[in-house]
Order: C-alpha cells, then structure tokens, then sequence
C-alpha cells in the first residue's frame, strides 16, 4: 500500500474549475498542478468524454475512448510515481501495466457522476485492478483508499516475518479481505513471458537484497570492533566513516519514494536486528555521527507499515 502520501500535509483544495459543493483533496504541489491541468482537460473535452461514457452505461464497451484514456494516463500516473497506489508495485516489479482504477466503481452503484473526478481515480496494477473489480466495501465498511488515508499504518502492518500484509483495523481487515490475492500471492506468473511476480515473492527478492546489504555494514563494525582491540586510531577513523556512509547510502538508496515498495523496503530495514544492532553501535562509538543517521532514520520512519 502506497504511504508516501502522508509525508505531505493534507489539505482540501477547492479547484476553480470544479462543480458546486465539488473538492478535491491533493496534499503535494506537483498532485495539486497535475489536478488542476487535468481539470482544464476534462472541461475541454466535457462533451466527448460523456458522449462515450453515455453509451458505455447503455450498451457496455468501452467507458473511454483510446487516446482520451492515454491522456488521463498522463496526468494520474506522475502522482504515484508511476506505481500501483495499492500494492506499491512498479509494472517492472509483477503487477502488469498501470491503469486507471476507479475508487468508486463507474457504473451500477450510483457513482457515475464521478468517472471523471480525479478524486475518485487512482494509478493500479492490474493485478490490484482486477481483484478490486467494481468493489469497495466489505459489507458496510469501506476500505483503504491509500489517496485519502493520511495514516495507512494504524490499518495495515507488514508482518516482518512472514511479508505478509495484516489488516489490524477494521478498514485494514477489510481492504486484505478484499485484495488479498492480489497484496499477499507468493506465485510467480508465467516466467519467461509476461513476468508478473506475486507480492510476496517482489517482497522477498527485496528483503534478500537488503539483508545481503546489512550484512555488508555488519562486516564495516566487526572491522572496528577489531581494530578497537588492537588500538589502532587512524584506521578506526577511516571505518567510522565508511560504516556512517554504508548507513547512509542504504536509508537514502533503499527507501525512495520513487522506488518500487517503498513501505515495505522502510518497514524490512528500520525493523531489522542487523540495522538496529548497528544503529546502536554508531551511539556509542560517534554520537555526531549517529545523530545525523538518526534524522535521516526518523524521516525515512514515515513510510513504515
Ligand atoms: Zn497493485
């Protein structure tokens, strides 16, 4: 689930060119600038977009016409950058393509008056897309919608054990029933054509690599620890820095927001024993340097699940 959205604060943005009693609610500037140009768009190409749709409602086919589709693919896909905003998958990383889901299903549920509000639209894989379907709610709760939930985390906790995704509210409870073939599948689809890779395995193949880069800073302490016993200073100094810069560069690297799983790569690294036990040492060994590494490791706890 996307949780970069909650570093920006939120904020309800009545655009000009929306209807009465019609908001919006983007909380980044780029989200707010692509919102508003798409807004200019719609209001462009009121006509023709309601002509298709029209007959999409009457007869079926398709609700968009290509080209008009590519365009609102422009505008929507920047705001996640460019990842599924439920599973937090690159198209590159299993998934399938993006497309544009809608929140709030367009057609049978009395929501086709927001099948082209970008409030209602969000970036999904197609995996998360297809398994959503025209759903959202479980009985009467509905669940997550990662563009309006400021704080994803009191919902959804990844279980650093197993990678699997829990739901821990009832909304949370609600979304993994919902999507759980889609937010926790091990499978790998289809391996020498189209691959897809389930969640977990994408999960997997990251945490393998962050524990292989753990262990690599591991190697930097133990260096110390021995040259501590040996006393000798001018290389400690050396390999103070070089295990401050392996830290670094792993908090800063690893968790992006324009990487694949961003929530799940903060919540596998800041949780595990190999960065704590280092975390800590950095304490004792350099409190300047370990206060540095403590502001970007506070700043990167945003995105944990
Ligand atoms: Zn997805």
């Amino acid at each position: 689930m996307i949780t970069l959205k909650k570093e920006f604060k939120t904020s309800q943005i009545k655009l000009n060119n929306l209807g009465q009693g019609e908001t919006i609610s983007f909380i980044n500037n780029t989200d707010y600038q692509l919102a508003t140009e798409y807004n200019k768009w719609k209001e462009q190409n009121l006509s023709d977009l309601q002509t298709t749709f029209s007959n999409y409602v009457e007869n079926g086919g398709s609700w968009i016409k290509q080209g008009y589709r590519e365009k609102i693919q422009e505008f929507l896909f920047p705001t996640s950058n460019e990842k599924c905003a439920y599973c937090e998958r690159k198209p590159n990383d299993g998934g399938g393509n993006l497309e544009i889901e809608h929140f709030y299903p367009k057609k049978g549920q009395g929501f086709e008056n927001k099948s082209f509000d970008f409030d209602n639209l969000l970036p999904s894989c197609k995996q998360c897309n297809t398994k959503k379907g025209i759903k959202y709610k479980i009985g009467n709760i509905e669940i997550l919608n990662p563009y309006k939930e400021s704080n994803i985390s009191s919902h959804l906790k990844l279980n650093t054990e197993t990678l699997i995704l829990e739901g821990v509210s009832e909304i949370g409870k609600a979304t993994i029933k919902l999507l759980e073939s889609s937010l926790n599948v091990k499978k790998y689809f289809d391996k020498e054509n189209n691959k897809q890779k389930g969640t977990l395995y994408v999960r997997k193949e990251i945490e393998d690599q962050i524990v292989e880069k753990l262990e690599n800073i591991k190697e930097t302490k133990k260096d110390i620890e021995r040259n501590l016993n040996n006393n000798n200073l001018a290389e400690i100094g050396i390999l103070k820095n070089r295990l401050f810069e392996k830290l670094k560069t792993l908090l800063r690297n690893e968790i992006r927001i324009e990487n694949s799983i961003t929530a799940t790569r903060a919540t596998i690294i800041l949780n595990h024993n190999i960065f704590k036990e280092v975390f800590e040492y950095l304490n004792l060994i350099d409190n300047n340097k370990y206060n540095k590494i403590k502001l970007i490791r506070d700043e990167k706890m945003q995105y944990c699940l």
